[in-house]
């Protein structure tokens, strides 16, 4: 992936790198907006352009499901069919195989699981899902793995540990047996399970880095462990991670989570919140959230973040945009989605620069002094 270390934190893990896709450079840490079904949802790519966004997640179950394989072979991939000219990142789909609750069966081959459109059966072997990824052509492909919820004792959190190695082995030799579709090269992450157990992730890590992934995902956080644990899962893993390869936390997380972690020395990060929180009426500003129903804001001529220089903040009220809300007219959501998102990645560059300039930590303690979560 050409994996360039540009800078190193002196007093924590934090680093800033750079990477190639056949879609672009990529300048971490960075920030990647979900666009599981193909669309950040109320963004053109126009807009995520102006927001900053190097790269956006897809998601390998949703796409498969529709607008289905058949469809995504015709248009030579998703960068030709969403008009997305950068790259791609597909997640592999066990985690939302896995939040399919009573739709699924997971044995050692796979998954069988049943569409939440339709209820019709489906199965992902690991193979498989490293085949619908070539379809869809994403820059950096996901293995397979398996998710379990927290709490979950040694046991459970074991098997699934296991079986995530052995699939990975698959996934991994599949992705050597096959080719890209398209005229560009695509990557593969691996991985890491082992719930809160930090000898699961080690043993995890261990077996993962002897098959040489392009770049290791830490999975399974986000899934209601405490904070601190998160964070001392987090640390134990990017300590034993090669410098030399891009480290992604899946689904993380919230503006503090994303600095803690950048601190630990992740690279990259995707999380709904932004978007999600948008579509909600709530906004992320340099001292907190804001939520824009609030009647607070009903005269309020100031906009959603005083200090943002995005499009919506540059031209709109929170007056104009509550009143949007309050009418249920779609633009509310797309502004206040934009400017989430350029505050999300305002966030991860400027930690970047930071980084760069040695002032990660006087950053951080000044983004959390202003910052109330
Ligand atoms: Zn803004």
């Amino acid at each position: 992936m050409n994996f360039t270390l540009d800078a190193q934190d002196r007093h924590s893990q934090a680093r800033a790198a750079t990477f190639h896709t056949a879609h672009g450079l990529v300048k971490t840490p960075i920030f990647m907006p979900v666009g599981s079904l193909g669309t950040v949802k109320t963004l053109s790519p126009a807009d995520l352009d102006q927001c900053g966004v190097q790269i956006i997640l897809g998601n390998t179950y949703h796409l498969y499901l529709k607008p289905g394989l058949e469809i995504l072979k015709k248009m030579k991939g998703l960068h030709n069919f969403n008009g997305w000219g950068r790259s791609i990142l597909t997640d592999s789909g066990g985690f939302q195989v896995y939040s399919l609750d009573g739709l699924k069966k997971i044995s050692k081959d796979g998954v069988e699981f049943r569409s939440h459109w339709d209820g019709s059966k489906h199965f992902f072997s690991p193979q498989k899902v490293v085949d619908i990824q070539r379809i869809i052509g994403s820059d950096i492909m996901m293995v397979l793995d398996e998710c379990i919820p927290n709490p979950s004792d040694m046991e459970r959190a074991q098997k699934a540990h296991q079986l995530t190695i052995e699939w990975a082995k698959l996934s991994r030799e599949a992705f050597f047996k096959s080719n890209h579709l398209y005229d560009y090269p695509q990557f593969q992450f691996g991985i890491i399970q082992g719930g809160i157990y930090p000898e699961l992730r080690h043993e995890s890590i261990d077996n993962l880095l002897k098959l040489d992934f392009d770049g290791y995902a830490i999975g399974g956080l986000a899934v209601g462990e405490s904070l601190k644990e998160r964070e001392q899962i987090t640390r134990f893993c990017t300590q034993k991670l090669p410098s030399e390869k891009p480290r992604y936390l899946m689904g993380v997380g919230t503006p503090l989570d994303i600095l803690e972690a950048i601190q630990s020395g992740v690279d990259m990060f995707d999380c709904v919140m932004p978007t999600r929180n948008a579509r909600n009426g709530t906004a992320f500003t340099t001292t907190g959230k804001l939520v824009i129903r609030n009647s607070t804001y009903r005269s309020d001529l100031k906009p959603l973040d005083e200090k943002c220089q995005c499009y919506t903040c540059l031209n709109f009220s929170r007056a104009y945009i509550r009143h949007l809300f309050n009418v249920n007219e779609m633009l509310g959501l797309r502004l206040t989605t934009l400017h989430n998102i350029y505050f999300y990645l305002k966030l991860v560059n400027s930690a970047r620069e930071a980084i760069v300039d040695d002032e990660f930590q006087n950053y951080k303690n000044s983004f959390l002094a202003e910052y109330k979560s």
